[in-house]
């Protein structure tokens, strides 16, 4: 009975300690998996691109393009929402590592951080009251008031309107709001923003005149002294390029395929 007892007591001993045993291999063959960190930047009040949802929530066709390409990367995605103006220089000091908010690829940009290949073709239209009938594009404004977001290329198409009298507002929403009042004549903004603008109940009021002025780029900004995840970050989205993610977020955003990648 006794050596039974201590036989029993034996295996158990030997049991707990293979247990122990097993654990502590486990964790030096494989140590818990820290993911590496993507600190990304954006302004969302600039849908389809990035916005606030109804629940408070960031989200967007870029917001889920930098998921995709953080899960590509094998990197763990960290949003901060930030003014558009303050993207630039927070990729230059390192504060950000990247950014995707819309944003142009400029060569006044690129002279102080890097971008990705593009993502996505925009372009800057006019945009004016619905009863409007005076302005019919661009050189209708002349000597005329525009508003447009501070630091955006929409800003800078303005102040080159000869004699126009331009404000430069801290968000797009607030552009518009603007134009309601009656304080300004006209908007200069992303076509693909004022078209998803036009759709919603507040865009009823509103109506894009003359042509697309200048055709644009939009690319992911990047931290300039990180130049090997410029090379991450375009092979991430060649291949989300090509296996159809892209096409599928696109489509999810913008309710067509991509006439161009
Ligand atoms: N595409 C424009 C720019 O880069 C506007 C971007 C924005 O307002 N988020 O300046």
């Amino acid at each position: 009975m006794m050596k039974k007892i201590y036989v029993v007591g034996m295996v158990i001993l030997a049991m707990a300690i293979a247990l122990t045993g097993c654990g502590g291999e486990k964790k030096a063959e494989k140590p818990a998996e820290v993911k590496k960190v993507l600190k990304v930047g954006l302004n969302p009040d600039f849908a389809p691109f990035e916005f606030v949802d109804k629940d408070g929530k960031i989200t967007g066709f870029d917001v889920d393009l930098i998921q995709a390409i953080g899960k590509q990367m094998g990197m763990e995605v960290n949003i901060q929402n930030m003014s558009f103006d303050g993207l630039v220089p927070a990729l230059k000091t390192g504060n950000l590592d990247v950014a995707i908010s819309g944003m142009t690829i400029t060569e006044e940009r690129k002279k102080s951080i890097s971008f990705s290949d593009p993502y996505y073709q925009s372009g800057l239209v006019v945009l004016v009251n619905k009863d409007n009938s005076s302005i019919t594009g661009i050189n209708d404004l002349k000597g005329k008031k525009i508003a447009a977001q501070i630091g955006s290329t929409g800003s800078m198409a303005a102040h080159k309107v000869e004699g126009a009298k331009v404000t430069d507002l801290n968000n797009t929403p607030e552009t518009y709001l603007e134009l309601k009042k009656g304080s300004v004549d006209g908007v200069v903004n992303d076509l693909p923003a004022v078209q998803y603008f036009l759709k919603t109940d507040e865009g009823k009021n509103f109506k894009i005149v003359g042509n697309v002025l200048e055709a644009e780029n939009l690319g992911i900004g990047i931290n300039p002294s990180n130049k090997e995840l410029v090379t991450n970050i375009n092979k991430a989205l060649a291949e989300l390029k090509k296996n159809g993610e892209y096409d599928k977020l696109y489509e999810k955003w913008f309710g067509s395929k991509p006439v161009s990648k």
